[in-house]
C-alpha cells in the first residue's frame, strides 16, 4: 500500500514511457519487501538539471536516468563517480541525506556483469564495439578499463573519433564492409534490431562472442545468426538488469533480487 512513509524514485527522459524501468524496480522493490515506488517521469528537452535539482526539494530518494538528460543530469551533480565523471554522463542519481545530489553510471559495470553471468572474462581480448553513442561509450569504458583491445567503429567516421579521443585506449575504426575477423569479441550498441528490423549490423563468425545491447526482441536476428553459424551469443537483458539492480543497491543499501529482476524484466517484453 502506497502511503504517506513511502519512498518514490523514478525514471526521468523524453520519451519515458516506454521504460522497462518502473516494472523491474517495483517487482524489486516488493521482493524485497520495501516501502518505496518507482514512477516514470516526463520531463522536457532541455529540462533536466532543472529536475535534478528539483529531487532533495520534492524529498525524492533517486533518479535514473535516460535520454537526452544523462549529460545535464551529470552537470547537475555536486559528485560524481570517476566513471561518471569520465563519461560525463549519468543513468543513476542518489540524493543522499543533506540533499546533496551523487551521480553513478551503472551501465558499464552492468554490461561487465552479464559478460561475466555468461563466462566472458573480456581482460585482453579484442572487441568491436559498433556504434558510437552513450552505450557504445560507457561499454567502451568498462572494457578498456578491465584490460580487454578495444576498438569502436561508427557509420560517422567522427563520431567514433571523438569516443577515442574521450576514452583513452580505445582505436576508432570506419564501419565494417563485412564480417569483422580480427574480433574475439563483437558488441552491437545501435539500435540496429530493435523491435521489427530484421537486419544485423554484420555476419557474425564462428568461434567469436556476439553481445548485442539491443533487448527487445530478446533474440535479434543478429544472435539468431551468431548461434547458427557457431558464435556464442549474450543479449540485452542481463546488462539491463544488471545496470537496475546496481541503481537498486545505490538507493536502498540492500542486495539486489536479481531473479525477481530478471523474471519482471523478461514480462516486461
Ligand atoms: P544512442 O546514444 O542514440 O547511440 C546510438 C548509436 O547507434 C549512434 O552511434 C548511432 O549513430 C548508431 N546507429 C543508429 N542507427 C544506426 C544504423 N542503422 N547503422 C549504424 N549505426 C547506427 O543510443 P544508446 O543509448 O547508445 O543505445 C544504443 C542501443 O543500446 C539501443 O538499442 C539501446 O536500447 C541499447 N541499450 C541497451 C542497454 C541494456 O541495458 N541492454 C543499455 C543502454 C542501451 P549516429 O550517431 O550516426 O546516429
Amino acid at each position: 500500500m502506497i502511503t504517506g512513509h513511502t519512498r518514490l524514485v523514478a525514471v526521468i527522459g523524453a520519451p519515458v514511457r516506454h521504460s522497462r524501468s518502473p516494472v523491474i524496480h517495483n517487482a524489486a522493490f516488493a521482493a524485497a519487501q520495501l516501502d518505496w515506488v518507482y514512477v516514470a517521469l516526463e520531463v522536457p528537452p532541455g529540462r533536466g538539471a532543472e529536475a535534478i535539482r528539483a529531487l532533495p526539494v520534492l524529498g525524492l530518494t533517486g533518479v535514473n536516468v535516460t535520454m537526452p538528460h544523462k549529460a545535464d543530469a551529470a552537470r547537475a551533480c555536486d559528485e560524481l563517480t570517476p566513471v561518471a565523471r569520465a563519461l560525463g554522463s549519468v543513468n543513476t542519481v542518489v540524493v543522499r541525506d543533506d540533499g546533496s545530489c551523487f551521480g553513478a553510471s551503472t551501465d558499464g559495470e552492468g554490461f561487465l556483469r552479464a559478460l561475466a553471468d555468461e563466462g566472458l572474462d573480456p581482460a585482453g581480448r579484442s572487441v568491436l564495439v559498433l556504434g558510437a553513442g552513450g552505450a557504445a561509450r560507457a561499454v567502451a569504458e568498462a572494457l578498456v578499463r578491465v584490460g580487454a583491445e578495444v576498438a569502436v567503429a561508427s557509420r560517422r567516421p567522427e563520431a567514433a573519433r571523438e569516443v577515442a579521443a574521450a576514452i583513452p585506449g580505445v582505436e576508432p575504426r570506419p564501419w565494417p564492409s563485412g564480417a569483422a575477423g580480427d574480433a574475439e569479441i563483437v558488441v552491437n550498441a545501435t539500435p540496429i534490431g530493435m523491435g521489427d528490423d530484421p537486419t544485423v549490423p554484420l555476419p557474425p563468425l564462428a568461434g567469436q562472442w556476439i553481445v548485442d545491447l539491443v533487448y527487445h526482441p530478446l533474440e535479434t536476428n543478429f544472435l539468431r545468426e551468431a548461434m547458427e553459424c557457431g558464435a556464442k551469443a549474450i543479449g540485452g537483458l542481463g546488462m539491463l538488469v544488471h545496470q537496475a539492480a546496481l541503481a537498486f543497491e545505490l538507493w536502498t543499501g540492500v542486495s539486489a533480487p536479481l531473479e525477481a529482476m530478471r523474471d519482471a524484466a523478461r514480462s516486461a517484453q
